[in-house]
């Protein structure tokens, strides 16, 4: 059998303001459903009852560790006055008998394994936040993104590179013409299923430039840019349109998924996010993460676009094979000769060719020959 054990009578003084002295008291600690009552018993009144303050009547001060103890407990009573208590260990003992919880707050001051599990807890929260988060905000805000505000970034991004990277096409028009009737060929395959957006309709366009190496790209609203660069590198490897065809498809896989402005509103988001988690550090770590972002983002965008890809050319039924090819032939070309070669300053650039920013080469041509990608949807 328990026995519940009498409760400890602290000595304390109440300043109730009726004299400037304190009244000396005695205090108990009842345990009580919302925490632990205080009732105050008077010692110089011989016949005065004792009074009962309920646990919201009473301004509970904070608890300390057995170190730092504080001479002289100060309890509010509101309206009631105040307590004095010279036994500050007793009190805090007396609470711990009648159950009081101390807050998280509290906790975190004076558990040091507290504190560590909640610095965790919040950790796991951002990196939960910048790793599942902040791409599905991404996500939806990009559903509100409007058309004209890709097309007129699309329009100053393009004057830029062709002031810059770009060089116009040495491409004869007729085969221009006869890439770009491919193209729309492959446009006119592209059915609702494989829309990411449903009510995203970009305008697609085909462009043609030189510089860059063997490269192609795709903007937000639609334009897709592809370079003589890699129309060359698929005549040398004796492969067909169709290789071409292939990396277009995934290009307007980029567009249709919208990866580019995906990215920049995560940036966005995640810059915010930062901000709010972790106030003025976050300027100097939003740098990192927008670096981060973009290339922990590059490889799922790349997998959407090549399963897309996939999904496009089986529409069309026209082989993925080609295109996989591609992808060996330059990587082949990159790693072969040129090795000892100082890199061409119009191959550098920001941009790189295709395969620097399209990693993984080899274990997606693979995928890319084989005609199935991993984990593209069934
Ligand atoms: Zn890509």
């Amino acid at each position: 059998m328990q026995s519940t054990p009498s409760p400890a009578f602290i000595r304390a003084r109440w300043f109730n303001g009726q004299s400037s002295r304190g009244r000396d008291v005695l205090l108990t600690l009842e345990p009580g459903r919302k925490g632990p009552s205080l009732r105050v018993h008077v010692l110089d009144q011989a016949h005065a009852a004792s009074r009962l303050f309920e646990h919201a009547e009473v301004e509970w001060p904070p608890v300390w560790s057995r170190n730092r103890a504080p001479a002289v407990v100060t309890v509010s009573l509101n309206q009631a006055g105040s307590l004095e208590i010279d036994t500050p260990q007793a009190w805090q003992d007396a609470l711990a008998q009648a159950g009081a919880r101390p807050s998280l707050t509290q906790r975190m001051q004076t558990h040091w394994p507290v504190l560590l599990g909640v610095l965790l807890v919040a950790a796991i929260g951002v990196v939960a936040f910048y790793r599942y988060g902040t791409p599905w905000a991404a996500t939806q805000i990009t559903r509100h993104v409007p058309l004209s505000w890709e097309l007129s970034l699309t329009d100053r991004a393009l004057a830029q590179l062709d002031q810059g990277y770009l060089k116009p096409s040495k491409l004869p028009p007729e085969r221009q013409a006869e890439l770009r009737r491919q193209f729309d060929a492959l446009l006119g395959r592209l059915g609702p299923e494989l829309k990411r957006y449903p009510s995203y309709t970009p305008r697609f366009s085909l462009a043609f430039r030189s510089g860059m190496g063997a490269n192609a790209f795709a903007l937000p609203g639609g334009a897709v840019v592809m370079t003589d660069g890699l129309v060359d590198a698929a005549a040398k490897n004796g492969l067909s349109d169709d290789a071409l065809i292939g990396v277009l498809a995934h290009e307007i896989g980029h567009v249709v998924h919208r990866h580019t402005t995906r990215m920049l509103v995560e940036q966005g988001v995640l810059n915010m996010g930062l901000g709010v988690a972790l106030g003025d550090v976050s300027s100097l770590l939003s740098l990192g993460s927008t670096l981060l972002t973009g290339l922990a983002y590059r490889r799922q965008h790349e997998s959407e676009a090549d399963c897309f890809a996939l999904a496009l050319m089986q529409q069309a039924q026209l082989p993925t094979g080609p295109m996989a090819d591609l992808l060996l032939g330059i990587a082949a070309a990159r790693e072969g000769p040129r090795k000892d070669q100082p890199t061409k300053k119009a191959e550098r650039g920001s941009f790189g060719e295709w395969l620097s920013s399209h990693p993984q080469t080899r274990q997606r041509a693979e995928q890319l020959k084989a005609g199935q990608a991993v984990g593209c949807p069934a």
